[in-house]
């Protein structure tokens, strides 16, 4: 690695949402530059025009925000090598062209679209055949005068080959002759990708193109952009893909169909920001010198190096996902637990329902904020009675027993005033003592009547804080009846 700073720069075209697979291609030119002092940009790259979604980039920027990856330079940020918006730079490029026609790699082409469409086969494919690549500079002239509509082409060389190294794939080399002369200037005066993101790299001053792999082999003709302009080439770090798995255990690039694979979707579900970053982080890449797999941003800062960065293809795991998730969520302050969970719990719970209680019972039990509904089902409505739920062997209660035990601890609930946990508990404790009855067989015949199922996030008297005194004593009063 060389002693310069390290500048890297995430790159999205704004065309829709933040897809797992580009969020961690943000995150390794983040950590990249960060964990060595660098720089890191963020460039919208907004020039095919057609793909653009409305919204896209603020997703972009408030994704970056919300995982706390904050670059140096960027849009609204500002910084020296703006704008950062490729729409914004198209005098640039076009300046830049110039100077590649000028120098002799690039030229004028005024083919019709008619003309380009007959090269092609019946597949639709077909290449350009350098027809204007040697124009006289007086037909030229001619041409550019009449107003003949033209796009600029990257003149490359006919022989020979070009290759440079990859960080992950290490060496990559093409046949100079496998190359088109590819458009840098479309006619209608915008540049493509393949040309000015190379003039925005160079321009800004980026070292290191972190970026994913399907840009791997289009990379020696932006390797002969910079020999043409002589200018010195950048690092590349090109990443593997992200990859799905689907329910037959098929694996292909992660996908819809593999379930939701847009950051905004996960946290929308109840991910937490740090979780995903956690996760995607060692999607591709691992740490050289300890086992841990619990990272914050500024961990990650501290232990990444591209030597870490795998090039075989990482199965995204939605489970090892939901594992990260809730070691996070228990990790979680009760005060930021609250924060997350309580409008949700506020939102479904009937007004009695001491939601507080219950959401410190949730606390250590799900593995995201979307599981709360799931989980409380039963706390939101009175759920059927299975009359098989009171059997339990090793307290030895049975349908017939717990019915004696709810109609002769109704009484003793029906008195207690001080409506919590901890009395409920001492109360039923002394009754069983009193009526010579284990503790768990009393504590499993009213848990059951509360609950109205068989497993519960908490015990019998949790339950009755959670549901207040009238609901649970209605609860035991229906399943009296009810037996
Ligand atoms: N705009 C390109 C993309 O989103 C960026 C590729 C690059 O990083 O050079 O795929």
């Amino acid at each position: 690695m060389t002693n310069k700073t390290i500048v890297t720069r995430f790159a999205p075209s704004p065309t829709g949402f933040m897809h797992i697979g580009n969020l961690r291609t943000a995150l390794y030119a983040y950590l990249l530059s960060k964990s060595q002092g660098g720089k890191f940009l963020l460039r919208i790259e907004d020039t095919d025009q057609v793909r653009l979604v409305e919204g896209a980039t603020d997703v972009i920027i408030k994704t970056l925000e919300m995982t706390g990856m904050d670059y140096d330079e960027g849009p609204i940020v500002g910084g020296d090598h703006g704008p950062y918006i490729q729409s914004e730079r198209l005098p640039i490029y076009k300046e830049y062209a110039q100077k590649l026609v000028e120098s002799g790699h690039a030229y004028y082409c005024f083919c019709t679209s008619e003309r380009l469409e007959s090269l092609k086969d019946e597949n639709g494919i077909g290449g350009y055949d350098n027809h204007c690549r040697d124009l006289s500079k007086e037909e030229i002239e001619e041409n550019l005068a009449k107003g003949i509509p033209y796009v600029i082409r990257q003149k490359m060389p006919l022989s020979g080959a070009t290759s440079y190294v990859d960080h992950v794939y290490g060496e990559v080399s093409i046949d100079n002759a496998e190359l088109r002369d590819q458009i840098m200037i479309k006619a209608d005066g915008y540049p493509t990708y393949n040309f000015c993101h190379v003039v925005d790299d160079y321009l800004m001053g980026v070292t290191h193109v972190v970026r994913g792999n399907e840009y791997l082999t289009s990379t020696p003709k932006y390797c002969l952009l910079y020999d043409a302009f002589g200018w010195e080439r950048p690092e590349y770090v090109h990443l593997p893909l992200l990859m799905g798995k689907d329910a037959e255990g098929n694996i292909s690039k992660l996908s819809k169909r593999h379930g939701a694979v847009s950051f905004q979707d996960l946290v929308d579900k109840g991910y937490l920001p740090e979780a995903i970053i956690n996760y995607i982080a060692l999607l591709g890449w691992s740490p050289k010198e300890t086992n841990e797999e619990f990272f914050s941003l500024d961990d990650l800062k501290k232990v990444f190096s591209m030597e870490g960065l795998s090039k075989s293809p990482a199965v995204f795991d939605y489970e090892k996902l939901r594992w990260f998730n809730s070691e996070y969520i228990k990790k979680m302050s009760d005060e930021d637990y609250e924060e997350k969970a309580m409008p949700i719990l506020a939102e479904l719970c009937p007004d009695y329902v001491n939601t507080k209680k219950l959401g410190a019972l949730l606390h250590t039990r799900i593995a995201a904020f979307s599981d709360i509904r799931d989980q409380i089902g039963f706390v939101i409505e009175r759920l059927p009675m299975k009359d098989d739920l009171y059997t339990n062997k090793k307290n030895k209660t049975t349908p017939e027993i717990c019915k004696v035990i709810l109609e002769e601890t109704l009484p003793v609930l029906e008195e207690i005033d001080n409506w919590c946990n901890d009395v409920l508990f001492e109360k039923l404790k002394a009754f069983a003592e009193n009526t010579e009855r284990k503790a768990g067989a009393v504590m499993w015949a009213i848990r059951v009547a509360v609950a109205r199922q068989g497993i519960t996030p908490g015990g019998a008297t949790e339950l009755m804080e959670v549901f207040g005194k009238c609901e649970s004593i209605a609860r035991i009063k229906l399943a009296i009846e009810e037996l």
